[in-house]
């Protein structure tokens, strides 16, 4: 039986606490996989669930696919001169604890430090994994009302760290009172709980993630379609079941999901656990991750690899994130000249066309 699929309710394998009490964590993240742990790598914590391990043994070890997001490589010790430890120019645009302000209308609120398991290429490594508290009540009572103040915010991004590893009474209470607060038209959840411990989504999960006079929206980080076996999709079933509207984000990481066979199976994958691709990163220059990133014109030509020839729905947008300005979503250009009278447009399959620029010959 492969060692991740849970067998019976007798183990404690479908406990999620069991799950995080036993992750690997540090130097045992290396050793499960006969690496020798980089020594210096002491800066960013590492730590996997057994559910994760079991997924990585499975799909080649520490070189595969999902190994080479969680295992600690010693090329994380060099720096390209462009990354930083916070590439998003996040720190500078708090506007009250663990709330970070780049848009006039929407705010992401970061509630915990801790996830289930640690993506190398984090982009929060500069401070994820400290083991430190949730945001206390006193913090996160000034976060929401900051946001109960701001009558022009209408979203609310909670994340972290992952918020689902909150108690569900927890994570239901906090919903309960940003639901409460009359401008807000939706709020938003991202995590990679759902990939790193399925497991955590119980009834209790369920129940707070429930729509309120506002629906909760989740957003699903998952790289790779061996992400997301048929027990995860079961699992997401149950939260799209309790009427939560599920999204998916991808991280486009070398070695990972960089070519187009892997992305359309990760995105095709997603739809049929009813997770609609929604973004598609460019992997941050955060310090020591130039081993996982790939040029955005790659990014690009895989994008043209897909646009058009799988389904509208299974394509996400790609985005860069700029310091503190915000995402761009960045498309392959098919106009390959344009004029006030004409473009010339070049369709998926090569086929090249001139296509009308105006609303008509004799238009007033
Ligand atoms: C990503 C992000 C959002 C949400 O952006 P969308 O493009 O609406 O998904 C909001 N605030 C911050 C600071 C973010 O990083």
């Amino acid at each position: 039986m492969p060692l991740h699929a849970p067998d019976s309710a007798h183990t404690p394998w479908q406990d999620w606490r069991w799950q995080l009490q036993y992750a690997r964590r540090g130097p045992a993240v290396a050793a499960h996989f006969g690496r020798a742990a980089p020594e210096q790598l002491g800066g960013f914590e590492a730590g996997v669930t057994p559910w994760f391990l079991g997924l990585c043994d499975e799909t080649g070890g520490a070189t595969g696919p999902l190994g080479r997001q969680v295992v600690p490589d010693a090329a994380e010790l060099s720096r390209a001169p462009f990354e930083l430890d916070d590439p998003l120019g996040e720190d500078p645009h708090r506007v009250a604890p663990g709330l970070v302000r780049k848009y006039p209308d929407r705010v992401l609120l970061l509630v915990t430090d801790t996830c289930a398991s640690y993506c190398r290429y984090c982009t929060r490594s500069r401070w994820v994994a400290q083991h430190s508290e949730p945001l206390g009540a006193a913090q996160l009572d000034a976060a929401v009302d900051w946001i109960a103040a701001h009558p022009e915010i209408h979203d609310v991004l909670v994340s972290g760290g992952d918020p689902l590893l909150l108690s569900s009474r927890r994570l239901g209470a906090l919903l309960d009172r940003l639901a409460a607060i009359p401008h807000l038209h939706f709020i938003r959840i991202g995590t990679r709980v759902p990939v790193f411990l399925p497991m955590r989504i119980d009834d209790a999960l369920a129940h707070a993630l429930r729509p309120r006079r506002v629906p909760i929206y989740v957003n699903v980080h998952v790289n790779h379609a061996a992400e997301l076996p048929d027990y995860t999709r079961d699992q997401l079933a149950r939260l799209a079941d309790a009427g939560v509207p599920l999204g998916g984000q991808a991280v486009l990481l070398r070695g990972v999901n960089d070519d187009v066979a892997t992305l359309r199976a990760l995105f095709y994958r997603m739809l049929s656990c009813r997770v609609r691709p929604y973004y598609l990163f460019h992997c941050d220059p955060v310090r020591g991750t130039a081993h996982l990133r790939t040029s955005v014109d790659a990014g690009l030509n895989l994008m043209r690899g897909l646009v058009g020839h799988v389904s509208g729905m299974a394509v996400p947008k790609y985005c860069v994130d700029l310091e503190g300005a915000g995402k761009v979503p960045l498309w392959p250009d098919y106009v390959e000249q344009r004029s006030d009278e004409a473009l010339v447009i070049r369709g998926y399959d090569g086929d090249v066309q001139r296509y009308p620029n105006k609303v008509a010959d004799d238009a007033p």
